[in-house]
Formats: structure tokens, C-alpha cells, sequence
């Protein structure tokens, strides 16, 4: 079977005439491997089509969500019905209130819940939030992390010590950017240094407790601890940001898994089951200061939308019903995956690191360990294209970054495992042969 792209390549052509870069958020354009994105036809299972009819076990899974695998038939089905009895109200449901109450069941620490529209929103509120009920002004965020686009959290800053925040993007006013504060992940005594400084200031810690936006980086051990204690000491709120790593690390997120109470939780991705959803929550007695309980604004056309809510109740019920199972198969498919993948590597002694957790993965074509951004940022990109490119023409389908994680599914069968497999053999080989003439 012949790689051809002819469809997309045209398609992509008359996007750019349209939409700024030919995509509605940048990562899909391919900009940092290069080539041409595959526009997607359709999506079943673990599998992707084009519209070249190329077809792809897909790793990408819209960046977490279909965790169930892409159109499962559950989830279909009662979308179907739901669009029967119209797709937006505005006005309250009972679906609003049986999701609530499923994500409470979930984790424990959510006692309240606000819907909203996509994780940005999530983690926006969230802070407002925070700085309402500590009535401080600063946010501490993690070098690496992402937590969608709006001011306050599209700052990475520096390496080293703390640093006063440094807009990643013009249109970031200095005056926002620059209540941002900015640490290295995995360094609790450099949390621990700007605390003694500008504790008293601090209105909350934002962290991914499983980063999976630098490639996935999992926390050291004791670390989360150890952020939970010293935001404690201080009276600033710990936010965690599970858009990502919630039903992804654990069913019941990573503040299970490493057993620590956040005051608030931000969730997306996974919790709508491939609709648009985010979702903030947390204590009670912080929650209730969200309008119109409390007097802090925050509201939505389309927040808790019956389509959104149904694929999500869908998708968390039919996880909670066998969780255990779920969890341990995608751990178990996680695990065959990046075993054989890495001996595939050695097999050309190729410098690679692999991480994983739950259904989540990485690689890093690194040397070193990968901790933190700085030491992720060490990763040898040029590798990693020639790495992707060659997985993409075997119809592999992997997120276009070395810095971005990939996902397992439900979906994702002993064949298609093997297959990737025997696809990245051929593909650190290229990589190999790459090595050998620069
Ligand atoms: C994806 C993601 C977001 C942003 O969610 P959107 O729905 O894309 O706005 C926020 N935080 C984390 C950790 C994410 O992975």
C-alpha cells in the first residue's frame, strides 16, 4: 500500500485560503514535524480514515477524550436519541445534576461542580475563583505545564529560579502576565524559596499533577505532597488540572492515585466524551462563592449542554461500571506497547526515554531523564520527526510533537499493538539511518 496525502495536501491548500494556518488550533497544522496534516473522514473504534482512504490506529484520540475509542456505539446511540429532544435549552436539566453527581462519586473532593465549555474556561474560572475567595492576587504555574489559552496561564517563563511571568504570546498585557509565577516542575524546594518570599501574595498553585503537556513527565516521588503542604502553610489554594490526566492516569484522576486532596479540580477532555466540555469544582465552601450561589461572575450559552452531558454521562458510566477491569486492561495495554517499543529502540541503541501511567504514554528521544521542561526541551526533535513521519506512513497515527503525550483506548486490540510495534522497528531504523548521516 502506497502513502498518499494528495487530498488532504489540497484540502489543506484551501483551508490556509480560510482559516488562519488551515486549522482551528495550531498543533493540528504539523507545524514543528512538518508535511501535511491528514484531513479526517472518519473515526471508529481504534482507527482513523482519511480522505485519501489512508487509514491510522490512532493515538491521538482528539488528545484524550475517546478513551472509549472513537464512536462507540453506546455513546452514539444515546446521542442520537438526545438530538431528537433538541440540542440546547438554556434552561436546567436533570442530566446537568446526574453527571454533578457522578463526578462527585469519582472524586470525592469535587463537592460542587460549574459545567463550561472546554478546559481553558475550566482552568480561567478556576483562578478567578481562587483569587476571589483567597483575595490575593498571584498564580503560581509549572515551566511546562499548559493550561489552555487565556492570559494568566499562556506563560511559561524562564528556566531556574522563579521568574516574574513572560507572555508566550503578543496580546498577554505585561500587567497579567506578569502576576504569573513561574517554577520548575518537580522542584519542590523552588516552590518552596518563592512561598517565603511571596507566600502571603499567592492566591493559588495551578499544577498538571500528571504533566502531559510537555510530553508526559510524571511528578517525583513525594512531590505533590509536598506542593499540597507548602500551599497549605500559606493559605493559597492547590488547583489541580485534570483536564488531562482525569480518567486518564486512574479512573479516579491522579488525586487518587497519589492521594492528595486539591481545594479545586479543573476536568475536560474525557469528561465529555468527545463533545465540547470542561468542568471546575471543588470544596463547597469555595464553590459556593460561583454566582448566582456567591458574587463571583461566571456563566455560559451553552455550558452543560445536553448533547456534551449525555456523551459524558455515557462515557463516565459505562467506565464506572467496570472500572477495575478498564483500568487494568489499559494499563496492561499501555505497558505491552511501551515495552515493545523500547526494545525495539535498544535494538539500534537509540537514546529514548519512555514514560507512562494508566492509559497515558511518551517518548523522548533523550538520553537523560526527562523531569521537568528544561530537561524535556533536551529532546532531539529532529529524531522525533523523522520518528513521526515514518510512524505516519505506516499508519500510525501519533500526536505531531515530541512534547505532546499519547493515549490508549478501550478500542485498542493485541493487533493493533502489534502492529505499531513492528511499525516503529522500522521506524527507529529510519531514525538510526538518520543518525548515521548528519
Ligand atoms: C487540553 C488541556 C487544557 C485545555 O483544554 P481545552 O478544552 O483545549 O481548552 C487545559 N489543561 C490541560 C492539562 C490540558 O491538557
Amino acid at each position: 500500500m502506497t502513502f498518499l496525502l494528495e487530498k488532504s495536501t489540497k484540502a489543506f491548500a484551501e483551508a490556509k485560503e480560510y482559516i488562519p494556518g488551515g486549522v482551528n488550533s495550531p498543533v493540528r497544522s504539523f507545524r514543528s514535524v512538518g508535511g501535511t496534516p491528514p484531513f479526517i473522514a472518519s473515526a471508529h473504534g481504534s482507527k482513523l480514515k482519511d480522505i485519501d482512504n489512508n487509514e491510522y490506529i490512532d493515538y491521538v484520540l482528539s488528545w484524550g477524550p475517546c478513551i472509549l475509542g472513537h464512536s462507540h456505539e453506546k455513546v452514539t446511540a444515546a446521542l442520537q436519541q438526545a438530538v431528537m429532544q433538541g440540542t440546547s435549552y438554556g434552561a436546567p436539566t436533570i442530566l446537568e445534576t446526574k453527571v454533578s453527581k457522578l463526578i462527585r462519586e469519582i472524586m470525592p473532593a469535587i463537592e460542587r461542580v460549574r459545567m463550561v465549555n472546554s478546559g481553558t474556561e475550566a482552568t480561567m474560572s478556576a483562578l478567578r475563583l481562587a483569587r476571589a475567595y483567597t483575595k490575593r492576587t498571584k498564580i503560581v504555574k509549572f515551566a511546562g505545564c499548559y493550561h489552555g489559552h487565556h492570559d494568566s496561564l499562556l506563560v511559561t517563563a524562564g528556566s531556574g529560579a522563579a521568574t516574574f511571568g513572560v507572555p508566550d504570546s503578543p496580546g498577554v498585557p505585561d500587567s497579567i502576565a506578569t502576576t504569573t509565577l513561574t517554577v520548575p516542575y518537580n522542584d519542590a524546594a523552588a516552590l518552596e524559596r518563592l512561598f517565603a518570599k511571596q507566600g502571603e501574595e499567592i492566591a493559588a498553585v495551578i499544577i498538571e499533577p500528571v504533566a502531559g503537556n510537555m510530553g508526559l513527565v510524571l511528578p517525583k516521588k513525594g512531590y505533590l505532597a509536598q506542593v499540597r503542604k507548602i500551599t497549605a502553610q500559606y493559605g493559597a489554594l492547590l488547583i489541580f488540572d485534570e483536564v488531562m490526566s482525569g480518567f486518564r492516569c486512574a479512573f479516579h484522576g491522579a488525586q487518587d492515585l497519589y492521594n492528595i486532596q486539591p481545594d479545586l479540580t479543573c476536568l475536560g477532555k474525557v469528561i465529555g466524551g468527545g463533545l465540547p466540555v470542561g468542568a471546575y469544582g471543588g470544596k463547597a465552601e469555595i464553590m459556593e462563592l460561583i454566582s448566582p450561589a456567591g458574587p463571583v461572575y461566571q456563566a455560559g450559552t451553552l455550558s452543560g449542554n445536553p448533547l456534551a452531558m449525555t456523551a459524558g454521562y455515557v462515557t463516565l458510566t459505562l467506565l464506572k461500571e467496570q472500572a477495575e477491569a478498564y483500568y487494568a486492561f489499559l494499563t496492561k495495554q499501555t505497558e505491552k506497547l511501551t515495552r515493545g517499543m523500547k526494545a525495539a529502540a535498544e535494538a539500534f541503541d537509540l537514546h529514548y526515554q519512555y514514560h507512562h501511567v494508566g492509559s497515558m504514554f511518551s517518548m523522548f528521544f533523550n538520553g537523560a531523564d526527562v523531569v521537568d521542561y528544561e530537561t524535556a526541551k533536551q529532546s532531539d526533535v529532529e529524531a522525533f520527526r523523522v520518528y513521526f513521519h515514518a510512524m505516519l506512513s505506516q499508519g500510525i497515527y501519533l500526536a505531531p510533537s515530541q512534547f505532546e503525550c499519547a493515549f490508549m483506548s478501550l478500542a485498542h486490540n493485541d493487533a493493533d499493538i502489534e502492529q505499531t510495534i513492528a511499525a516503529s522497528k522500522n521506524a527507529f531504523r529510519e531514525v538510526y539511518e538518520f543518525n548515521k548521516m548528519r
